[in-house]
């Protein structure tokens, strides 16, 4: 018999100011047990230029994986490897910093709603110096899986009904879906129950149990299972599910580096000190 999971907590995404006074939405950034390897998740969703326009000008990472999925609006970004472009709406850009990138991230005035979110994924011990890569993932190559006429899934890492997401090869084994749902319907989709699963609510609301309803920017932390079984009532629901295999490592983590060791993380910021951080152009 297959377990489906329960709720572990549900919480709201708060107000917090980064970058260069960016106005966000931070459904979480910490590290916690049931989150691994997941460390943050912002929203950046603002109908307001102000609070976006001034962006994340040149910073370094090491030891994460920064992804970021552009839902309307678009985000110019240069890095220390020579990468520049653009992420447009739709678009996702899965960067592994490893051993140390800098780079710039900076949101392009936008008609209407900015929305977009950016995941930090941590790396394991033995992956944190790996040598950085970046993948740029188009909208064309996101593909959607259709359920009954009611669900539509955008697999951007992952499998749903045997439709593999373009993002793979990912050591911590993630999974990060884009689910609509129409009203009165309901999914039923499996996760590897060795993993921590999180679902974040992007539009509308619905049922991760049979309790509560969940709205608009709440995120429903799940505890362990094999599935996860999502309703539907008078609303539509649109969320994003992400999950990925715990590291269950010692955390070290100051701004934009994530480390094992307090003496990892000292050595990360002199080098950046010192214009010796990068060791991959
Ligand atoms: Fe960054």
């Amino acid at each position: 018999m297959s377990e489906v999971r329960k709720i572990y907590s549900v919480q709201k995404s708060r107000t917090t100011m980064e970058g260069a006074g960016v106005r966000l939405k931070r459904a979480f950034g910490q590290a916690h047990q049931k989150l691994d390897p997941f460390l943050l998740l912002d929203d950046f969703g603002s109908d307001n230029p102000d609070d976006y326009l001034a962006g994340f000008p040149w910073h370094p990472h090491r030891g994460i994986e920064t992804i970021t999925y552009m839902l309307h609006g678009e985000v110019l970004h240069e890095d220390s490897m020579g990468n520049s472009g653009t992420i447009q709406s739709g678009d996702v850009q899965w960067m592994t910093a490893g051993s140390g990138i800098v780079h710039q991230e900076l949101p392009a005035r936008t008609a209407g709603t900015f929305a977009g979110f950016q995941l930090w994924a941590n790396l394991p011990a033995a992956h944190k110096m790996m040598d950085p890569r970046y993948r740029d993932i188009k909208k064309t190559d996101i593909p959607t899986v259709t359920i009954d006429d009611f669900i539509e899934i955008k697999v951007i890492c992952g499998e749903v009904q045997g439709i593999k997401g373009p993002v793979q090869d990912i050591i911590t084994d993630p999974e990060y879906l884009d689910i609509s749902m129409n009203h009165f319907s309901t999914l039923k989709h499996p996760i590897k129950n060795t993993h921590n699963a999180f679902a974040y609510v992007i539009e509308g609301e619905g049922y991760f149990d049979e309790k509560q309803k969940i709205g608009n920017e709440n995120l429903v932390i799940f505890e362990s299972g094999d599935e996860i079984q999502v309703n539907t009532e008078n609303s539509k629901l649109r969320f994003l599910l992400i999950s990925g295999k715990p590291l269950e490592e010692p955390v070290a983590w100051s701004g934009p580096i994530v480390m094992n060791t307090q003496e990892e993380l000292r050595i990360a910021f002199e080098e950046y000190r010192n214009d010796t951080f990068v060791k991959k152009q």
